[in-house]
């Protein structure tokens, strides 16, 4: 394992606090429904036909957004994940480790720079 312990250690700092400020941002645009997912939540705003279609527009750009927070927290907690099993760094495609300036500029990464 090229990965000291002190560069694994900043980087699950990393992963944590990123970790809290995702579920953090989906708890407001969403509810948790179990583990990791996240449903999208549907403020009823209003009866007349105005208010429902600006309801929608919201709804569906919180939809793509919640999409995009949820998919990054999965790579988050999967990261951490794998620190936990010892398996992190390696790459998911080739096995090979992954750059260690990969790691530092993106903490979730799971395959090196010559898969991603
Ligand atoms: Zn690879």
């Amino acid at each position: 394992m090229a990965i000291s312990n002190e560069l694994l250690a900043e980087l699950k700092q990393k992963l944590v606090s990123e970790k809290t400020r995702l579920e953090s941002e989906l708890s407001r645009i969403g509810k948790k429904v179990d583990g990791n997912e996240y449903e999208t939540s549907f403020d009823d705003l209003g009866r007349d036909k105005e208010d429902n279609a600006s309801e929608v527009d919201e709804y569906s750009d919180n939809v793509a957004v919640e999409d995009n927070l949820e998919k990054h927290l999965k790579d988050v907690a999967s990261a951490l994940e794998r620190m936990e099993k010892g398996t992190y760094g390696i790459c998911d495609n080739c096995g090979k480790e992954i750059e260690i300036e990969r790691l530092q500029a993106y903490p979730e990464a799971k395959t090196c720079l010559s898969c991603n």
